[in-house]
């Protein structure tokens, strides 16, 4: 696979006025795809390079982020710890992470920086390397991702000489949304508007952590580049509304694009309610889907 994949982009749908295309994470070609898939890439060449013998990382039972990582570790021949809040054991991308042989290690929340720590000490004991990665793949490493995928995205438009108006996708830990306000300033180019539609965090917070992510990574601040859109969070992490299950259906009927109901089902519902409340029509918006296809598999209610 190639350090920084090509973007696949393709039309997707006329919706209020405006045209929808839609960027394929979600068909990147390993372990099911997603934004997890372009921040292991970079993550895996730091542990290849320093000969680490073992990865210890954190998730929730339907993380893609560990899913993705359990299976690049697996195919390595390395063992994956996952300290997790959560052991439920339902989810498809936590059977397929004890598939790889991981090792889920739960607790409570406030002791997960504790346990991290205690296990890289104790695997150092043992005389391994571990290598931590954070939840979801934070930190410059991600951001790195998606800023490098911002010229991919660019490649595109140049080469089918269109420009995106709005670039729309779902915000986790931010790491995604600060990669791509970085490739924007990088580039010099601010006509476009980044919009993360956040499925879980509220502002100021959220916003505030993609400000810092920005900052960290490229030394500049976001300032009015960032758009951190907390409207259409349902009350949290995997909680979603009927307006979510609907564009899944719509979708998924129509042109054959599973979104799920935790991320990307969110996002494009929260998207199309935004396009509505600031009357925003006859722009190109491309929406990035950022993965998850076994979350849609998670809920399958067509
Ligand atoms: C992790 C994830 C996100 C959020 O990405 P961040 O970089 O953490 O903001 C969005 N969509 C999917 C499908 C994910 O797995």
């Amino acid at each position: 696979m190639d350090r920084v994949p090509s973007a696949m982009i393709h039309f997707l749908e006329e919706n209020g006025g405006n045209e929808i295309y839609i960027m394929r994470d979600d068909l990147l070609p390993f372990s099911f795809g997603g934004n997890k898939v372009r921040k292991a890439i970079l993550f895996f060449e730091q542990i290849d390079a320093g000969g680490y013998t073992v990865v210890v990382t954190y998730g929730s039972s339907s993380s893609n982020h560990c899913r993705v990582i359990a299976n690049m570790a697996a195919a390595r021949g390395i063992k994956t710890h996952v300290v997790s809040t959560d052991g439920g054991s339902s989810c498809i991308n936590r059977q397929l992470v004890e598939g790889f042989g991981a090792q889920i290690h739960i607790c409570p929340v406030e002791q997960v920086a504790a346990t991290i720590d205690r296990m890289m000490d104790q695997l150092r004991q043992q005389g391994e390397r571990p290598f931590f990665i954070p939840g979801g793949g934070h930190g410059n490493t991600g951001t790195a991702a998606y800023d490098l995928a911002y010229d991919r995205i660019c490649d595109y438009a140049q080469q089918n000489h269109i420009g995106f108006d709005y670039i729309f996708f779902a915000s986790g830990t931010g790491t995604t949304h600060a990669g791509l306000i970085s490739g924007m300033l990088r580039r010099g180019e601010q006509a476009q508007k980044i919009v993360g539609i956040s499925i879980a965090r509220k502002n100021p917070y959220g916003g505030q952590v993609v400000a810092k992510s920005v900052l960290d990574y490229t030394g500049r601040e976001a300032a009015e580049a960032l758009l951190f859109v907390d409207d259409y969070i349902c009350g949290g992490y995997g909680q979603y509304d009927a307006s979510v299950e609907r564009v899944i259906r719509r979708l998924y009927r129509q042109s054959g694009v599973p979104l799920d109901p935790i991320y990307t089902g969110k996002a494009y519902a929260g998207m199309e309610q935004y396009l509505d409340k600031h009357e925003i029509t006859g722009k190109r918006i491309l929406f990035i889907h950022t993965g998850g296809t076994p979350i849609f598999c998670d809920w399958v209610k067509l």
